[in-house]
């Protein structure tokens, strides 16, 4: 492995991720979700783990192209099984309610080639008896997720570069938008960023907007209601079972909230493409009517982004809004990272599909129907798209009427 980034480097960003980041607490579990790939990192991020008072740390390893091995050459009534040891597993997971940290590291084009209708129907046939797992640990445990780079992800990034410098040049990039550097303080700074979205997201939240406004030149024209009482959230959620407060994403820029599911009109147009299940949607604009996406325009992957559209029959409706200001430096890098967790982080964003339930009050302690009863949408895919433009004007409407700007020329008003 190539490897500029030294090794105090790689323990300050494994300590920023458990401590500032999903703060492992005395006697907690935790499961890390790994690939092979960086078994040197994961080891690191265990002893970490284990510092900061973990009582046991397992760790799940993935390989990067298995799942697409699996779905090239294995039948979908094999793959759509759950056995019975994987449903005891996810019992177990949801006694323990482990801390989960997912390392992202996947070449984006991991599953090029895959028959996405097989995929999705197998994904549906396995959610049937996983999906009432995971609603019921929803919301009740620490997570992040958080990047590692890969000469495949690096590649995919920088193609004309050596996968060596490539290599280096997605490292510096991912420890400069977590701000990690070789003589700072990442944990003071991410207070201070944290500090700061939480600020923002309390005054969106004061203001009590039932609607927001976009528009841009490039033809965004649209409006979202928001659910009444709905609060907006940022960097860090704190788990209801111990109160710790942790950041779930690293990098994270953004301030969201939940959308009103089926109620939005208009057109947004994506300012940057989307990679989606290892393929790139290029240049498109979606059509929103009575809340659902009734037509998509494409440029490129004008399939696959009306198999994405239609994965269930709520998939073509809203799941989050998020602001993001033209500034984030990830938007500053320039650069597509074909991952969601950086570029969703790069300006203003909207998801199709899966709404966020913790954005309502009492949110945690609903079940997903309660939470759906109130609007917020559910459905087996979450996919963002970026709407953010240098001129991107978002006004938000009080329940009288009123006016106000929030953002202004693509950044906060
Ligand atoms: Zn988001």
């Amino acid at each position: 492995m190539y490897m500029k980034v030294t090794d105090e480097l790689l323990h300050k960003y494994a300590r920023l991720l458990v401590r500032s980041g999903v703060r492992v607490q005395k006697g907690q579990k935790v499961v890390l979700n790994c690939a092979v790939e960086i078994h040197e990192f994961a080891l690191i991020l265990m002893e970490e783990c284990y510092l900061a008072g973990a009582s046991k740390v397992d760790i799940d390893w993935t390989c990067g192209g298995q799942s697409r091995l699996n779905y090239m050459y294995a039948d979908e009534e094999t793959l759509g099984t759950i056995l019975p040891w994987e449903v005891a597993k996810l019992e177990q997971r949801v006694e323990d309610l482990p801390i989960l940290v997912h390392i992202l590291s996947e070449d984006p084009d991991a599953l090029r080639g895959v028959d996405i209708e097989k995929m999705s129907r197998i994904m549906q046939k396995r959610m049937v008896v996983t999906k009432p797992y995971t609603n019921r640990m929803t919301g009740k445990y620490q997570w992040i997720g958080a990047g590692y780079p890969t000469v495949a992800w690096a590649k995919k990034v920088f193609p004309d570069c050596t996968e060596e410098e490539a290599f280096d040049k997605l490292w510096d990039a991912i420890l400069k938008t977590v701000r990690v550097e070789e003589d700072n303080d990442p944990v003071a700074l991410w207070q201070e960023h944290s500090d700061t979205l939480i600020a923002k997201g309390k005054w969106l939240t004061e203001q009590k907007f039932t609607r927001l406004k976009y528009h841009s030149a490039n033809g965004t024209d649209f409006q979202v209601d928001l659910i009444p009482g709905s609060l907006w959230e940022s960097a860090g959620m704190v788990n209801p079972t111990n109160n710790v407060f942790f950041i779930p994403n690293m990098p994270t820029e953004e301030v969201f909230n939940t959308p009103y599911a089926g109620k939005c009109e208009g057109t947004l147009v994506a300012t940057k493409p989307l990679s989606w299940s290892g393929q790139l949607i290029e240049d498109f604009s979606i059509t929103f009517e009575n809340g659902r996406a009734v037509s998509c325009k494409a440029k490129k992957g004008q399939d696959i982004l009306e198999k994405m559209i239609h994965m269930d029959e709520t998939a073509g409706m809203l799941g989050e809004v998020a602001l993001v200001p033209k500034e984030s430096p990830i938007n500053q890098l320039g650069f597509l990272f074909y991952n969601t967790l950086f570029d969703e982080n790069a300006c203003c964003h909207v998801a199709l599909g899966r709404g966020f339930q913790t954005n309502l009050p009492n949110g945690n302690a609903m079940s997903v129907e309660e939470a759906k009863a109130l609007g917020v949408n559910d459905s087996m895919i979450h996919v963002d798209f970026m709407v953010g433009s240098d001129d991107l004007s978002v006004v938000g409407i009080k329940e009288d009427g009123t006016e106000v700007p929030i953002f202004v020329n693509g950044t906060w008003a």
